[in-house]
């Protein structure tokens, strides 16, 4: 499943793809992508006229932003999207076709066919389903250590289960807490409320530099991905733990340990990681 990094990625390529250009038509050819409205040809009779401005995200979701409408759009396992010319053959599992006055056409594959697409007016996504739960934006301006903490603090859950929570932080996934995890030392079973304010800093900003990182790769190809333009992105070769039982810890050398934490299959390092006893409960701070 595309992270946050991945479809950041694939945002700023779309960006440079889509942006100007009108929509004469859509085609959908597989009704369950789209979500709202609920009839296929009333969503794309939205669109029609309409001319992309801008190509936004909120965690994992993409917004299109139109003259009047914003279209929310989530990958989910496998979905694509790519620009071609209007006479380019058709790949297989493409199921909507938004077709551009210039001739140009952006195409939605889905192999899965679990991706969504929602209209909404012009920016009333952001206070409805399936935005509006939302939590913090971790490469936003808004992110700032401040934040991360006022509710990290107060938490009486395990860290990585909270982290892979999106009502509490969004966008990143399995990969991309481990990650993090590691690079801030902090055990992944560690209960929230527990760290100490160095060890919030310092999770604040692996998270922050994990992901800057891997979005500057374009992203990770653990499980096959492929930018707006084809290109596959390359953050794998850079994970320090994500898949790598068994190996030497970079950091100490110690063999990683792969557990289930919350149901996920968790990658880390028991020496750089410790389970430290939760010491008794401190009041007040
Ligand atoms: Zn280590």
């Amino acid at each position: 499943m595309p992270e946050l990094p991945e479809v950041e990625t694939v945002r700023r390529t779309l960006e440079k793809l889509v942006i100007g250009k009108t929509v004469e038509r859509v085609s959908v050819l597989l009704k369950r992508i789209v979500q709202l409205p609920d009839d296929t040809e009333a969503f794309a009779l939205l669109l029609q006229g309409e001319t992309i401005r801008s190509v936004e995200r909120r965690g994992k979701f993409l917004r299109f932003m139109f003259d009047q409408y914003t279209m929310v759009s989530h990958l989910r396992m496998e979905g694509r999207y790519g620009v071609y010319g209007a006479d380019e053959n058709m790949e297989p599992h493409t199921h909507v076709i938004f077709h551009f006055t210039d001739g140009t056409e952006l195409r939605y594959k889905d192999v899965r066919q679990f991706g969504t697409m929602h209209i909404f007016p012009l920016n009333q996504d952001l206070s409805e389903l399936p935005l509006k739960k939302l939590g913090l934006e971790p490469l936003d301006d808004s992110f700032t250590l401040e934040a991360f903490r006022d509710k990290l603090g107060k938490r009486a859950t395990k860290i990585k289960p909270l982290l892979l929570n999106q009502e509490y932080i969004v966008g990143i996934g399995n990969i991309y807490v481990d990650e993090s995890l590691f690079l801030a030392g902090i055990h992944p079973e560690r209960e929230a409320n527990t760290l100490s304010k160095q060890e919030q800093a310092k999770l604040y900003e692996a998270i922050v530099a994990t992901l800057n990182e891997a979005v500057a790769a374009g992203g990770s190809s653990v499980k096959s991905y492929v930018n707006g333009q084809g290109e596959i992105g390359m953050f794998q070769h850079q994970l320090k733990m994500y898949g790598r039982k068994a190996e030497p810890c970079l950091t100490c050398g110690h063999a990683i340990e792969k557990t289930v934490v919350a149901g996920r299959g968790t990658h880390y390092c028991p020496k750089c990681q410790p389970l430290k006893r939760p010491k008794a409960k401190r009041s007040g701070s």
